[in-house]
């Protein structure tokens, strides 16, 4: 039986979620393999800051029209 030794690709750049909540909820799965994933964990996004990191998927949620959405107008 041979063993094939699976080379993970680089992981991609921290994507960036626009919400629409200040109360998200992350567990890494989504583009990535839920191998991947995480526990879920529930993130507050300041309405002052406008943006929360995942602290284990480096994700970025910004809330749209917040300080933080740059693609408001
Ligand atoms: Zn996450």
């Amino acid at each position: 039986m041979r063993c094939y030794l699976v080379i993970m690709p680089a992981p991609p750049p921290p994507e960036t979620i626009k919400v629409t909540s200040h109360r998200v909820a992350c567990d890494g799965s989504g583009e990535v393999s839920p191998a991947l994933g995480h526990p879920r964990i529930y993130i507050r996004i300041d309405p002052d800051v406008g943006f929360a990191e995942c602290g284990y998927c480096d994700r970025r949620f910004v809330f749209t029209g917040g300080p933080a959405d740059t693609e408001a107008a």
